[in-house]
């Protein structure tokens, strides 16, 4: 893209690397922010390099946080004793939106992925099992992507956790296999969260 300023460029070509955003799209981006008072696109900027600063990691469950415990650990209305376990902080957020759902979670990080050089001790399992074992936790309701690897996870966490009195729970499959919460429909999910099962059973009803 030949423009009359290198910095305009410059410009586009950042937006440009973000994802879904083409040429186009960040030409049109840069232009509109070129028309905005400097005030207004230093705030933008700010805020931007705010949330990449300030943004860390809840000590208690891995979800994304403000304060060293995120909004939903430090919530006094949440039942701490019920801890769903997802992949990552999208799919809080995900289940968030359904309204229907007063436990808390626990952010692995991933799952167990062999061929992508992902063993347990790459993810936040060790805090899970931990905690369970510390006999804070009543139902861990599995909550991960119903693929390969999100089932070899499941089954490598109940392992750690045989001889303690946890129940695990795994969300109904309403989610089609193979494919990803974030991109389920609220009240799918909703459903899935509400007619949850016992893991014994969903591995007999495979
Ligand atoms: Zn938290």
């Amino acid at each position: 893209m030949n423009l009359p300023s290198k910095l305009i460029e410059d410009t586009v070509k950042e937006f440009s690397k973000l994802p879904g955003i083409g040429k186009k799209t960040a030409l049109r981006l840069a232009l509109h922010l070129l028309k905005q008072d400097v005030k207004a696109v230093e705030a933008f900027g700010n805020t931007v390099v705010k949330m990449r600063t300030d943004v860390r990691f809840c000590k208690s469950c891995n979800n994304v946080a403000d304060q060293e415990l995120c909004s939903i650990c430090a919530s006094a209305a949440r039942n701490k004793q019920v801890v769903c376990v997802v992949e990552g902080m999208r799919d809080v957020i995900a289940i968030e939106n359904t309204n229907q759902y007063t436990g808390v979670y626990h952010v692995l990080g991933g799952v167990i992925s062999p061929l992508d050089g992902i063993g347990p001790d790459n993810l936040h399992i060790e805090g899970l099992v931990d905690k369970v074992k510390s006999g804070a936790v009543q139902e861990l309701i599995m909550a991960l992507n119903p693929t390969m690897e999100g089932d070899t996870t499941i089954f490598y966490i109940s392992k750690q956790l045989q001889g303690t009195k946890v129940k695990i729970t795994s969300i109904a499959r309403g989610v089609a296999f193979g494919g990803e919460l974030e991109y389920v429909d609220e009240l799918t999910l909703a459903r899935s969260i509400a007619t949850r099962m016992p893991y014994e059973n969903y591995l007999m009803n495979r």
